[in-house]
Formats: structure tokens, sequence, C-alpha cells
């Protein structure tokens, strides 16, 4: 699909926004203007969703979730960072891992199945993009994802 990326992005944030039950502040820094690619859109909303969910599930109240797009010629960089009980450093890269979950008692009481981010990664990946996390534990983590800026792609124009 062909779609203004920012706007794509913005509406999911919308609906997380009106169904959230956690006292966490959404900022948003968007760009003003569209960013036209071309994405499967059904897959990146599932990569979102995760992210998004998992950065309330990991939150306690009174925190935020900052959402973050910026981009260049080469591509599009996504970021979302919450205030949550972060990720201890030897387990950052992990998470991506199928059925990796970090700490498994607390895990158990939180729901879900350590899926979430592996499916994200082989998405992420079949779309030519990179994800990947930085986190401080005790204090929150950034997931982040790119995607090839492929909008003015065809040149049928010039
Ligand atoms: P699922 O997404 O399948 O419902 P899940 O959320 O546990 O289950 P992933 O989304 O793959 O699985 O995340 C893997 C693990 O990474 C989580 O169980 C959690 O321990 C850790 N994690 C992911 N995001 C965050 C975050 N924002 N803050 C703290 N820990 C996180
Ligand atoms: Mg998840």
């Amino acid at each position: 699909d062909f779609v203004d990326f920012v706007k794509f992005f913005d509406r999911i944030i919308n609906r997380f926004e009106m169904s959230k039950s956690k006292e966490v502040e959404f900022i948003r820094e968007l760009p003003d203007a569209p960013i036209y690619v071309e994405i499967d859109t059904d897959k990146i909303t599932q990569v979102i969703d995760n992210i998004i969910s998992n950065a309330l599930k990991y939150s306690p109240d009174g925190g935020y979730i900052r959402f973050k797009l910026s981009t260049n010629d080469e591509q599009l960089l996504v970021e979302v960072t919450d205030t949550g009980m972060g990720i201890p450093p030897e387990n950052v890269d992990r998470i991506f891992d199928r059925f990796y979950r970090v700490d498994k008692a607390r895990a158990r009481s939180m729901g879900g199945t350590g899926l979430g981010l592996a499916i994200s990664r082989e998405m992420i990946n079949a779309h030519g993009g990179q994800i990947w996390a930085t986190s401080v534990e005790g204090k929150g983590s950034s997931i982040f994802f790119t995607l090839p800026n492929n909008g003015d792609e065809g040149g049928e124009w010039d």
C-alpha cells in the first residue's frame, strides 16, 4: 500500500491513546509534512501495535511514551521511548528472539507469548529495514526501527 507514514503512525498512536487504561502521557514528535512510502500496512501496524503495547505493559503509571519519526533520503526512523522498568543490558538484544522474555515469573503474570518482537523483526527485515533496542534498567527503553524511504521511486515524472 502507498500511504502517508506520518498520518498512518499518528492514527495508530491515537487508537492506543483513546483506549489506554494507564496514566501514561503520549508525546509525539512527528514531521509536519507527509512522508509517502510503500509498505504492507497490516504487517507494519502489527509491528507498531506490539511496540506500543509493550511500552504500556512494561511501564508504571505516571510515565510517558515518546513517539518520534524522522527521515532522510534513504530511510525513515521510528523511535518509541518509554519510562518503564527497562531491560538489563545483557538481555537487550535477546528480546527479539522467539519466546524470549526478560523475567519469566513477572512476564507470565503480564500475559503474552514472547513472540511479538520476533515477529516484528521478521516483518521489518522483510521490508528492508532494521529494528533494535536500547535500555537503561529501571529507567526505560527505546525501540527503534527503520524502513526504506521508497515513496518517490519509479521516476515516471522526471
Ligand atoms: P507478546 O508480544 O508475544 O504478547 P511479550 O510482550 O512478552 O509477548 P515481546 O513483545 O517479544 O513479547 O517482548 C519480549 C520481552 O522483551 C518481553 O517479555 C519483555 O520482557 C521485554 N520487553 C519488550 N519491550 C519492553 C519494554 N518496552 N520495556 C521493558 N521490557 C520490554
Ligand atoms: Mg509484546
